[in-house]
């Protein structure tokens, strides 16, 4: 399996780790020409999505990604890559209208930015993955999701709300598995 990491900002090197650790052959995508290079699948990793946002529109990759997500290619996102797919985003640090109220808009579920507060907002702990088993989860100032649509499978919770969701080709986290053993 080869995949794409997209690589303009944020933890793409533990994302690209990751994937390598379970076999795959990774890739970097930073310009135009990296998503020709053929791609099983699109990992969006943790950082910053706004800065991660502006960067894609920046080099042009906006368009040509939302595309290839809306063709069907598969989609594994942490965090800020979250973020990136919602349909809808509370952000709490919103002032002024230079944040969209959406990227690529393409995962039916709605997020809350930041939503475990900015200082305090990082820290591991144990819930629940698919309803049965306890996972280690690792939150960095990471959002919440709020609401998800009909359809939208919850694959983990922690504290009775949704940390991971899978839609069509996107399986999405609020946490990090790349940096928990036992995901
Ligand atoms: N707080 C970041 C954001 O809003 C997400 C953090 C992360 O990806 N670990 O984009």
């Amino acid at each position: 399996m080869r995949v794409g990491v997209l690589a303009v900002q944020g933890a793409f090197a533990e994302m690209a780790a990751y994937w390598r650790k379970k076999g795959a052959d990774t890739f970097e995508i930073r310009q135009l020409a990296d998503l020709g290079r053929g791609m099983d699948l699109l990992a969006l990793p943790g950082g910053e999505s706004t800065v991660q946002g502006k960067l894609l529109k920046d080099l042009g990759l906006f368009d040509p990604i939302k595309k290839l997500i809306e063709g069907g290619l598969p989609v594994f996102a942490t965090c800020a890559g979250l973020i990136l797919l919602a349909e809808r985003i509370d952000d709490p640090g919103r002032r002024d209208d230079t944040r969209p109220e959406k990227w690529f808009g393409v995962l039916p579920v709605a997020v809350k930015r930041n939503a475990y507060g900015r200082q305090l907002g990082s820290f591991t702990t144990v819930g629940k993955w698919d309803g049965i088993s306890d996972t280690t989860m690792t939150f960095i100032r990471a959002p919440s999701i709020t609401t998800v649509s009909d359809g939208v499978e919850v694959l983990s919770t922690f504290d009775g709300q949704p940390t991971s969701v899978r839609w069509r080709n996107i399986t999405a986290f609020t946490w990090h598995p790349e940096l928990s053993a036992t995901a």
